[in-house]
């Protein structure tokens, strides 16, 4: 398998085999994103993705996952995209889900059809990153969508009968809107009422334009209790059919794994607990996350 630069997956595609089909992300300019700095945008050709896929066509039956990577791998066009899903599909025979990432407006670019086409050549999930549901924040952090286009985006992969992961950032908005990031992201997480929510807590990645932030005192981020409590409002306003909603990321201080909306209440129970004590103990120590 030939990679270009740092590959990034999510981390329930641990087990999937990554392949390569973009390099970058089309858009790299999100505020607190340093995965692809330096890497300049290309869809790779179908040679390319072919050869890949032929050297591990051998071990086809026994790969089920497999990721398309980088950033925003369904800004391929769509014709481009089901020849790749087509041939996978032939030559990985054990395959039984492609996953990928995807921005509001990749998504907001197909019709639920065009998905539906994707789902049936295997496409199974997709991941969004929604960060806040705060208008402000979103628009600070540079996200390139509006609170609207990601709901929008978010009921049209669940129409197309298309697993949805999204993800949000505890701390994004800063002390200032710690509050209302919260908040706001909880009741934009249940318009969206995603299969899968992943809550990470934002790591600074040196050169990005939030460490300038940051340094220069125009961000100041909440503390680890502060985060907590950030988590606690965000669940308790979330209302959810059927979602898992998990905090275990490595960059969090309190991991949790709550299916909702059963467990809710014994997460919320747990949280307030934490935050009751505010005893560092319980809290995953610095060097643990340390990604
Ligand atoms: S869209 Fe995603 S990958 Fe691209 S810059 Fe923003 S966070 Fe990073």
């Amino acid at each position: 398998m030939k990679y270009e630069g740092m590959i990034f997956r999510p981390p329930s595609e641990a087990e999937s085999l990554i392949l390569q089909v973009t390099v970058g992300c089309s858009y790299n300019r999100c505020t607190f994103c340093g995965a692809y700095q330096g890497k300049s945008f290309r869809v790779k050709s179908f040679e390319e993705v072919k050869e890949d896929i032929d050297e591990v066509s051998c071990y086809g039956s026994r790969i089920d996952k497999v990721f398309l990577a980088d950033g925003d791998a369904l800004a391929i066009p769509q014709d481009d995209l089901m020849r790749i899903l087509e041939y996978l599909g032939r030559k990985v025979t054990g395959l039984e889900r492609v996953g990928i990432y995807a921005n509001a407006k990749d998504i907001l670019r197909k019709d639920v059809k065009q998905l539906e086409v994707l789902k049936d050549l295997n496409l199974g999930i997709i991941y969004l990153g929604l960060e806040s549901g705060h208008r402000e924040v979103l628009k600070r952090i540079k996200k390139n969508a509006t609170i609207d286009q990601m709901i929008r985006a978010a009921r049209r992969v669940k129409e197309a009968g298309i697993l949805l992961s999204v993800t949000v950032l505890l701390g994004i908005g800063g002390l200032e809107y710690s509050e209302a990031h919260a908040e706001e992201t909880g009741k934009v997480l249940s318009e969206m009422d995603p299969d899968f929510v992943g809550a990470l807590s934002l790591m600074v990645i040196p050169g990005t334009p939030i460490e300038k932030e940051i340094v220069s005192g125009k961000l100041v981020l909440p503390t680890p209790f502060g985060l907590i409590r950030e988590l606690e409002l965000m669940i308790q306003h979330c209302r959810f059919t059927k979602c898992f909603f998990a905090s275990n990321h490595a960059s969090n201080y309190l991991p949790l794994r709550i299916q909702m909306p059963g467990e809710k209440e014994e997460a919320l129970r747990r949280i307030r607990e934490v935050l009751r004590k505010k005893n560092p103990a319980l809290l995953r120590p610095d060097f643990l996350r340390a990604l």
